[in-house]
Parts: structure tokens; sequence; C-alpha cells
């Protein structure tokens, strides 16, 4: 049943389902579905869509490039926390989890510099992806040594190195 003086609403991408929202910034009848839940209320896949695009001002080289700068720096970041930082000894958990969020950072603002500021969507999933080819190689070296406890540092550098650097790029 249908209020008195209400058009009955049906959901712009899905015409046989009736709705009673709208997208609050083009208007469009939305069904629960679609609607996008944004901080400045309900949208429409298009209107997301459009606002993310403004937003995400990198072109795709700007993915190339992000793996240029920080896949050397993930192999040296690999490296000092597998052969420097893991053989401290008592310290060097605790050392890593200190080091970890700024090397990642470091990586992620070497990364954001070399693609001259611009915003990209999986920028800080390619600094992820190079983070752990970044330091499998000295993992797998670990692991042939068949001391798993040598796993632990440089899993945190990957853990809180990405998270800072998704931080940094959001
Ligand atoms: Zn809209
Ligand atoms: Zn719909």
């Amino acid at each position: 049943m249908q209020p008195e003086g209400e058009v009955a609403l049906t959901c712009y991408r899905h015409p046989d389902t009736p709705t009673s929202l709208r997208c609050n910034r083009c208007g469009n009848p939305i069904c629960p579905k679609c609607a996008v839940r944004t901080p400045v209320g309900f949208r429409c896949p298009d209107c997301v869509r459009t606002q993310q695009n403004r937003f995400y001002t990198g072109g795709k080289l700007d993915y190339v490039i992000a793996g240029v700068v920080a896949l050397p720096l993930s192999l040296i970041a690999g490296y000092i926390f597998t052969f420097v930082v893991a053989r401290i000894g008592f310290f060097s958990w605790l050392i890593a989890f200190l080091l970890a969020p700024p090397v990642g950072g470091l990586i992620a603002e070497a990364v954001w510099r070399a693609v001259g500021r611009r915003r990209s969507r999986y920028l800080s999933t390619v600094v992820l992806v190079c983070l752990i080819v970044g330091v499998l190689p000295f993992i797998a070296l670990v692991l042939l040594s068949g001391n798993l406890l040598g796993l632990v540092v440089p899993g945190i550098l990957i853990f809180l190195g990405s998270g800072a650097a998704a931080a940094r790029l959001r």
C-alpha cells in the first residue's frame, strides 16, 4: 500500500524494486541494495564512482612507478630486518615493532613523492605487494635455515609496515 500523496518509487537500476530512498546528490531513487552509505548520506553507485574518480587523480603508470620505487626499498628493509634487526637478540622483536611503522611510512612517502602526490586507489596495495615480494627471499632463507622464530621480525615488517604505508597513502 502506498500512502496518499506519495509517488511510488522504484530503484533506477532495478525497476521492479520499490523503494523510498533517494540518492542525496542526484535524487535518483535507489533500493537499499544499491544505496551506498557515505559520510554525507546515501548515494547512488554512479555518484559514488564519479566522486571517487575525482578523488583518485593518478593514472595506471603510477602503479608502475610505485612498484619501481617500493620494491628496492622493500628489499633493503627486508634484508635489514632479517639479517640485522632479527639478530640483535633479546630486543629484536621490540625493535621490529618500533621500526616497522616508520619504515613502511618512509616507503609510502617515497612512493607518494615519486608519483607526484597523485592519489590512486590501489597505491597502498602496490606497496603491500612490494613489501611481501621484497621480504619473501629473506623469509625463504630463514625457512631454509630451519629457524621458525626468525620469521617473526620480517613478519612484523610486512604487517606493521604495510599498515603504516596504507595509512599514509589513503
Ligand atoms: Zn546519485
Ligand atoms: Zn537497486
